[in-house]
């Protein structure tokens, strides 16, 4: 049980001069004042606040400090006030209170206002006095640990919050000591179950981990005594925390997480820090790019250290920090580290830590910000030289390094977010992607499934994150982007040279042959290779016009016996349909022809709906072609007086055959399965034929349908199959 001693035993470590007498009477105070109340645990309640105040004296926090963190909740849970607290302990104390007591009352209703209150509140309080924000941090610390008294629900909104909100403020007042701890109680309750997995197995392979760290320990004391540089090194496993993270960004279990341990080397001095790395570099071999200068380059909030990692004596990378005891008291502690007692019995932060000089900014901000309500959007200085914080709409925080764009934001929210993102506002405006995101900014991710990563967007992101999500999606959906492009680059080009896509796109055999020949081994990827640049659509289309010569060659579209039996066919199959109510017996009208026989071509087979065209044959009436007919191409100029327009009856109601092609991945059943659904949906089939080919079953289907609508809702729930590759009308052949 905690008791006032503790206490004083925890200033007199850090603070050997602090008035005891007068915490003592604090406490007392405090004491009487919570004296019938108790916490959820049935505890009596001024072990919380003692507890509070024993966490402030270990983080070597002033009399002042400590002193409010035992009067922390009088003036919000007890009949004292400000004033008396002023009356009893001095305006310095009772101001810090007082600065606790408005950081706990937070009235909005919503998660999200919530969540940005509190940060601006924060922030405020910082500036005004950072001690009111560390026995907020030891408050929130106390209360995480004697989170288990707490109702499920609670424990796990009060883990988010102090995951999102508290964890994050204590990195940034450089105190690790206490965001490590805050983070992995956050773990325990957010996600019990691989915590304690974690747990289980990390203390599972104590021994053999220990022993592997003493094999590295006493091999570095061995070549540093050669030089006779002294150090203290110690080695750990990382916090829970940060290898949970690191599962889930890698997605790999812990047994393929090689970089568990974190060794840690204290020298006297900073040029022996850099004599001890050398030293280390020459016993391991140093991984390239892993080494930071956190000595010349300290982080914002102060921290200094040297990080290398080295390949381990058994083959595993690990890390080794080294740093002076000093920079290590400043990593451990951070802030609280520079606390200067001065002589007169007042304390201040240090004014020799410039770093800390983003603390000063908040305060004079806050002095020109009248409007505390505007405070946020009206962060005008980068608080934190190396990092941004910004909110998404629901007023979730994301921190992003410097020079972050709403790119880097998107990929950070969900790597889907950042793949279909066409646009971005920040603070409800547009914004071009290039903008960089500054503190504060609310950012919202225009999306469209429509929209596709850019190549050029790896160049906008400022993280590795986001760019490396961009490039994976290249890898894998730009084959698909690359595949489209080509075959439309294609259809284009052979559309210049009056040749029907669908006739010479639809003959695999020769597809395939022409791939081979040009040393693709399938179609697709001669799509591909036209996507990205490395073929020219008019190399492919000469291969291609080649086959469509050859296969039209000889093959006129009028007076041969086929196309006379089956227009004799067409016409019976609407006869079967026609109630007689339309004008024209053929469901169509031929401008100025009206009367006349008209028979539909067998080779397009154009349905109601169809863009068509009439063709005036020698003595056999009018053929209708659809438009993009091939045989008619090179007619219409040629021939132009024998073409005339030609339109569909609105009122027509007969039937029509038409083709569609159909390519799926073999398996069995696939060819019945696509005649089920079509009879299913009431189309008649005329014909089917199916043929295997590659692992590829072709399916040409005749069916009957009323119109051009029908047949492309047909091949809708064709391409719904599961395994169906391609669906689509054949125009002709
Ligand atoms: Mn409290």
């Amino acid at each position: 049980m905690t008791r006032f001693k503790d206490l004083v035993d925890a200033v007199y470590q850090n603070n050997p001069n602090a008035d005891l007498e007068f915490l003592e009477e604090v406490y007392r105070f405090a004491e009487d004042l919570h004296k019938d109340q108790y916490r959820k645990s049935g505890e009596a309640y001024i072990i919380h606040p003692l507890s509070v105040a024993i966490i402030l004296a270990e983080l070597g926090m002033d009399e002042k400090a400590v002193a409010a963190g035992l009067l922390h909740d009088v003036v919000e849970d007890t009949s004292c006030n400000r004033m008396g607290l002023a009356d009893h302990f001095g305006e310095e104390v009772a101001f810090i209170v007082n600065g606790v007591t408005k950081l706990s009352k937070l009235e909005c209703t919503s998660k999200e206002e919530r969540q940005l209150e509190s940060y601006r509140k924060m922030f405020l309080s910082m500036a005004e006095d950072v001690r009111v924000v560390m026995i907020k941090l030891a408050d929130r610390l106390h209360n995480m640990r004697t989170l288990r008294f707490q109702s499920e629900e609670k424990q796990k909104s009060i883990a988010q919050e102090t995951l999102e909100i508290y964890a994050p403020i204590a990195n940034r007042l450089g105190i690790s000591k206490v965001k490590w701890e805050l983070e992995d109680l956050c773990l325990r309750y957010l996600d019990p179950e691989a915590f304690y997995d974690l747990v289980d197995r990390i203390a599972m392979k104590r021994d053999e981990r220990e022993e592997y760290i003493q094999e590295i320990i006493s091999r570095m004391h061995e070549e540093l005594d050669k030089v006779g540089i002294k150090a203290e090194i110690s080695g750990r496993p990382k916090h829970f925390f940060s290898i949970y993270n690191k599962m889930k960004k890698q997605n790999k279990d812990l047994d393929e997480l090689y970089d568990l341990i974190a060794v840690r080397l204290l020298v006297d001095s900073v040029k022996d820090c850099y004599a001890a790395l050398g030293i280390v570099h020459t016993i391991w071999r140093p991984i390239p790019m892993r080494f930071k200068d956190y000595i010349a380059m300290p982080k914002p909030n102060m921290y200094q250290s040297l990080h290398t990692t080295v390949i381990g004596p058994n083959g595993d990378p690990f890390e080794i920090q080294i740093r002076t005891y000093e920079m290590h008291h400043t990593a451990e502690y951070g802030i609280a580290a520079h606390w200067i007692y001065k002589e007169s019995g007042g304390s201040e932060i240090s004014k020799d830590s410039t770093q800390l000089s983003w603390l000063e900014q908040i305060k004079e901000m806050q002095n020109e910000a009248s409007d505390n309500k505007d405070f946020l959007n009206s962060l005008k200085i980068d608080l934190f030289s190396d990092t941004v914080f910004v909110f998404s709409p629901k007023g979730e925080v994301y921190e992003l390094p410097q020079g972050s764009g709403p790119l880097d934001f998107a990929y950070k929210v969900h790597s889907g977010v950042g793949n279909s993102c066409m646009g971005a506002k920040v603070n409800k405006k547009i914004v071009p992607l290039d903008y960089q995101l500054k503190n504060g900014d609310i950012v919202e991710i225009l999306t469209s499934k429509q929209a596709k990563p850019s190549l050029d967007w790896v160049n906008l992101c400022k993280t590795s994150q986001a760019r490396n999500k961009i490039r994976q999606w290249f890898k894998k959906e730009g084959r698909e982007e690359n595949m489209q492009r080509g075959k439309d680059l294609l259809e284009t080009e052979l559309k210049k040279k009056d040749i029907e896509p669908s006739i010479v796109l639809n003959k695999q055999d020769s597809l395939i042959e022409i791939a081979n020949r040009m040393g693709y081994s399938c179609w697709d990827d001669v799509c591909v290779g036209i996507g990205n640049g490395s073929l020219t659509p008019l190399q492919v289309t000469n291969k291609l016009y080649d086959e469509y010569q050859k296969y039209y060659k000889g093959k006129p579209e009028e007076e041969t016996v086929e196309s006379l039996l089956n227009s004799k066919a067409n016409k019976e199959v609407r006869r079967k349909n026609n109630d007689g109510k339309g004008k024209s017996s053929e469901g169509i009208v031929v401008e100025g022809f009206e009367g006349i026989p008209i028979r539909f071509a067998h080779c397009c087979k154009p349905l109601p709906g169809d863009p068509v065209i009439g063709y005036i044959t020698r003595g056999r009436g009018v053929t209708v072609h659809h438009m993009d007919c091939p045989n008619i191409k090179g007619g219409m100029v040629k021939e132009a007086d024998r073409y005339v327009p030609a339109y569909w009856d609105q009122e027509d109601s007969g039937v029509y055959q038409v083709e569609v092609f159909v390519i799926a991945i073999d398996r069995p059943k696939i060819t019945p399965e696509v005649m089920a659904l079509i009879n299913d949906s009431k189309v008649h089939i005329t014909a089917i034929t199916s043929r295997v080919k590659e692992g590829k079953t072709y399916m040409n289907i005749s069916i009957e349908v009323k119109n051009l609508n029908q047949v492309i809702l047909m091949i809708d729930k064709i391409k719904s199959i599961s395994d169906v590759l391609e669906v689509k009308r054949t125009i002709a052949d």
